[in-house]
């Protein structure tokens, strides 16, 4: 009999509804909008999976090639595409032309992001918020037309073994409180529309200029104390400097460590410090910083939210919250597909990286 409270996580290659279990839980929530890659490494007795691979669906429609998505020669992918509106195209409920159009779009970015040559229909997955389906079924009939409703991934073996490990899904109502609301606050404040104008025309904040030990100063505050009473343009300056990449990396390094914030002109070895002789973080100090910067990302600018939604992901990274790491970078590369520390910080997760101060790695 399988043992499922040690071992290889057991993982029926035959049943596609493993798999995609497999993936839920080790993401921790139910995706949606992304697409899931996963190595098959061909072992002479058994398949090993190799580490999974998630981008958001518009990192994969903006044509960028994300690192990691494709597999080596030899071996075989597994793919899952997480996307209500193709499900529901291929169950037959959306005619237009539009979205026929989208949908080939979307197939065409998956084909090349897993690497078209190993580009299998019959190993990839598209799956709805109700429902999953094969892109092509293995033998004709296996996929009725509504698709397997989602509820068959819980009664998995793999779904069984995750639970006995300790492994949770967010709900969906877990997931949409973690992320800020979809709207800022609009405020009418010279030293907001200066930073945004300087982002929108340069595509950067000036190196030099009095906002910097403004917001320096004030994120030295916030860090330190209570954060009641901060105002709306307030909090919007506090998320937008984030953009600064010596400010930033020093919030991550207060936030993380209980410190004060260091000087951005001093030196920056605490950074690498922190993350080679790294110390568990004091959780409830830290879970308190987390608060103060979802405050800062609801007033932040919605296009500019990149920085802000890459520290915070950062932050429950380091609180081994692996989940709301993985969904604040998805939102974050809405806004900036590009990002570079939302895009490290993915690849970590999807290497299964624990913070540095927890020697284990995350499985
Ligand atoms: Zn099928």
């Amino acid at each position: 009999m399988t043992d499922l409270t040690s071992g290889p996580i057991p993982v029926d290659l035959g049943r596609p509804q493993e798999l995609l279990a497999y993936v839920s839980y080790r993401l921790g929530y139910h995706p949606s909008n992304c697409l899931v890659t996963l190595p098959l490494h061909e072992a002479p007795e058994e398949a090993v999976l190799g580490s999974l691979t998630r981008v958001p669906c518009s990192v994969l429609r903006a044509g960028r090639r994300p690192p990691g998505a494709g597999v080596g020669a030899g071996r075989r992918a597994v793919a899952i595409i997480y996307h209500g509106e193709l499900f529901d195209l291929l169950a037959g409920a959306h005619q237009e032309p539009a979205a026929h159009r989208s949908a080939k779009e979307l197939l065409a970015a998956v084909a090349s992001a897993v690497d078209g040559k190993l580009f299998d229909p019959t190993w990839t997955f598209v799956v709805g918020p109700e429902a999953w389906r094969c892109l092509a079924c293995h033998a004709p009939g296996h996929c009725p037309p509504a698709g397997h409703p989602r509820a068959t991934l819980e009664a998995t073996t793999v779904a069984a073994a995750m639970v006995v490990r300790g492994f949770t899904l967010l709900t969906a109502g877990q997931q949409r409180r973690l992320l800020p609301p979809p709207t800022a606050p609009q405020v009418a404040d010279p030293r907001v529309e200066a930073l945004l104008e300087a982002l929108t025309r340069r595509g950067r904040l000036p190196r030099a200029g009095p906002w910097r030990t403004v917001e320096e100063r004030r994120w030295r505050a916030a860090l330190a104390g209570p954060a009641h009473g901060w105002g709306d343009a307030q909090r919007a300056l506090l998320g937008l400097s984030l953009h600064d990449v010596d400010l930033r990396d020093n919030v991550i390094y207060a936030v993380s460590t209980g410190r004060r914030l260091p000087p951005v002109t001093g030196d920056p070895s605490h950074f690498n410090a922190m993350l080679t002789r790294a110390a568990a973080p004091d959780l409830p100090h830290l879970s308190a910083k987390l608060g103060l910067l979802a405050t800062v990302a609801a007033a932040c600018p919605i296009a500019f939210r990149a920085p802000i939604l890459s520290v915070l992901a950062w932050g429950h990274w380091w609180a081994r919250q692996y989940p709301q790491a993985n969904i604040l970078l998805d939102a974050a590369r809405e806004h900036d597909p590009d990002y570079s520390l939302a895009r490290i910080l993915s690849q970590l997760l999807s290497n299964a990286m624990a913070p540095p101060w927890r020697r284990a790695p995350m499985l």
